[in-house]
């Protein structure tokens, strides 16, 4: 089979090698689309703190089933699914805690383990979502960045009446907006410098803008609703200039949730988080109930994938995938990789 694997940074090399076959309790899939995270972006240019090379990349994808390893159902054969790629295990506290996202010993398939940017993948059996009939390739592999969304939506708490602050209006950022929204909170406020993100947002529901490159969104949202006027942000960025609006944008007494992955650490003044008594919550990925979750958000309608859906390369051309990303910066939001 033919896969690209990221051999050192920004060289992504096409290799032929012999397919693999499922181990006991895995099945194995036929990719047929496969998305491209910051995080892929990141380990791209060597700058992600849990990714090396060399990695096949991969964690977003949706396929076929083709073969199954011992102990697994063979009714699994011919479904279309999509894949919790999260490798765990099972034994230490979160595990034992049903916190696997948080496992001590997580891998992630095309993260510290081959992915799908290769024609199969082979993957434990029991983080296998079978797809609704009606979904498409596109939308399957927009499951996974979604239950990112919904997953730092949970860990906030009650969403309902709140008025909302994201940072960032990437993908993450962009369903974290719709999730949020979808769950009733009363405004939600974007922060992005791209313009075409931008406008993204305000078509998939933000009720406010703001150009953070033009105005300090904390002088903006401090003008516009005062010092009590913010109840919840997300930063879903990863730098110093948005955890720090955040800081000083909340209400005091709130939470700010940290999506965004930090490839190096940064200055924020903790003295404020200390007086103001904010709550910095991390979050990572997402568990099997974030997951269903997703699909559920996704084919019901309640939140868009598909209007991220940016660029498009076939399976041939993913080296090309990222030179598009690295050419359009903002304008490209989200990239599949489509198998024919
Ligand atoms: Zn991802
Ligand atoms: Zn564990």
């Amino acid at each position: 089979m033919r896969r690209f694997n990221l051999v050192e940074p920004r060289l992504l090399v096409e290799e032929d090698v012999s397919a693999p076959e499922p181990q006991a309790g895995q099945a194995l899939i036929a990719v047929k689309c496969v998305g491209i995270c910051g995080s892929d972006i990141h380990a791209y240019y060597g700058e992600h703190p849990y990714i090396s090379c060399p990695i096949v990349p991969g964690h977003e994808f949706a396929g076929i089933v083709t073969k199954v390893g011992e102990g697994v159902d063979e009714g699994w054969l011919g479904r279309r699914v999509t894949v919790l790629p999260s490798l765990v295990c099972g034994k230490c506290y979160n595990c034992r805690n049903d916190r696997f996202n948080i496992c001590q010993e997580l891998k992630v398939i095309g993260c510290q383990s081959d992915g799908a940017f290769a024609e199969f993948v082979p993957v434990p059996a029991d983080k296998l979502f079978a797809l609704p009939e009606d979904m498409s390739w596109e939308e399957a592999a927009l499951i996974e960045p979604l239950a990112v969304a919904v997953h730092a939506v949970r860990v906030a708490g009650d969403i309902v009446d709140q008025r909302v602050v994201v940072y960032g209006g990437g993908p993450i950022g962009l369903l974290v907006m719709q999730v949020v929204k979808a769950y009733g909170a009363k405004e939600v406020i974007l922060s992005e410098p791209n313009s075409f993100r931008r406008s993204l947002a305000q078509q998939l529901g933000a009720d406010y803008v703001i150009d953070p490159a033009s105005v300090r969104p904390s002088q903006w949202l401090r003008e516009k609703f005062g010092p009590d006027g913010i109840d919840l942000a997300f930063e879903c960025v990863g730098i110093e200039d948005t955890i720090k609006e955040a800081i000083l944008s909340n209400r005091k007494g709130t939470t700010i949730v940290v999506v965004g992955v930090f490839p190096k650490p940064v200055m924020v003044d903790m003295g404020l988080v200390q007086d103001r008594e904010l709550r910095l919550l991390g979050t990572l990925m997402y568990i099997k109930e974030d997951f269903a979750e997703a699909m559920e958000l996704l084919s019901s309608g309640r939140v868009q994938g598909l209007p991220l859906v940016t660029h498009r390369v076939s399976f041939a051309e993913t080296p090309k995938a990222f030179e598009i990303i690295e050419r359009e910066r903002g304008n490209c939001v989200k990239l599949l990789i489509k198998h024919e």
